[in-house]
């Protein structure tokens, strides 16, 4: 069966990342020109750092948005990439369903909370199975992939390159990690952020759901990490 497991690369992200956002900062606060800051930056990672995360705890986000990240992404389900897709801050290039017919059985991603129930995956498999079947029919019937689609599910496998900037990412990671996100995105963006943190570990403390930033839990409950501000 063409069941797929979510597969996330980081495809760049900036080696001199450190450097840009200390000299973002820097032009802010001080006397010189953001060519001599750059131009005559420390060596001192430490130094840069410190000022960096001075600048990020304060609010002043505009000193990350210079720094753009891209992704890979294969075998997420149309649901996952719609929901992805309405990050406005953020740019996608997804495989389409228009010019892209799906050969024989499509792929699909299975919610792990069917796949644990039996019947129910059996009758989910099922159900995929009749769809590649009815789509490939209309294909065979000269109808076009365009209108072919209508019928896969939000199950079916998309893949798509997404950048974003260090900003968004974090907004991201608020919102989607939060137990509240559904899981499979809950999932996309924990190795969206995993991969990042490979490169840059300082970023770790602002890659977190919403309530560790908030310090509390601002949806209706909790999920037990953080009380609701109401307690
Ligand atoms: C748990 C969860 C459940 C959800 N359920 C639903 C649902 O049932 N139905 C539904 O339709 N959506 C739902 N969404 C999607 C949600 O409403 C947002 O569309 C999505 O999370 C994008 O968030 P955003 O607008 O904050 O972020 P982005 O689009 O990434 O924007 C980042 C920030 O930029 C600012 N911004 C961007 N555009 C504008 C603008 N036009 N005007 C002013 N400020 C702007 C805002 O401060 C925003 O927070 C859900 C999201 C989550 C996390």
């Amino acid at each position: 069966m063409p069941k797929k497991e979510l597969d996330v690369t980081l495809i760049s992200i900036p080696e001199n990342l450190l450097d840009v956002i200390y000299t973002a900062c820097r032009t802010c606060y001080s006397p010189d020109g953001a060519v001599d800051i750059y131009k005559n930056i420390t060596d001192d990672k430490e130094k840069k750092l410190n000022l960096i995360k001075k600048v990020i705890s304060s609010g002043h986000y505009s000193t990350i948005e210079h720094i753009q990240v891209t992704f890979a992404i294969n075998n997420i389900s149309r649901a996952a990439t719609h929901q992805l897709v309405r990050h406005r801050h953020m740019s996608f290039s997804q495989k389409s369903q228009r010019y892209v017919k799906e050969k024989g059985e499509f792929d699909f991603i299975v919610p792990p909370a069917i796949e644990a129930k039996k019947d129910l995956y059996q009758k989910f498999l099922n159900h995929m199975d009749l769809t590649a079947k009815l789509y490939q029919e209309f294909l065979e019937n000269g109808i076009k992939s365009e209108d072919a689609r209508a019928i896969l599910p939000n199950a079916t496998t998309s893949s798509m390159v997404v950048s974003l900037n260090l900003r968004e990412l974090i907004h991201l990671a608020n919102l989607r990690l939060c137990t509240r996100a559904q899981l499979e995105i809950r999932l996309a963006v924990k190795k969206m952020c995993a991969l990042v943190e490979e490169k840059e570990p300082w970023l770790k403390e602002h890659l977190v759901p919403k309530c560790e930033r908030l310090g509390y839990c601002d949806e209706d409950k909790s999920c037990g990490r953080m009380q609701t501000k109401n307690g």
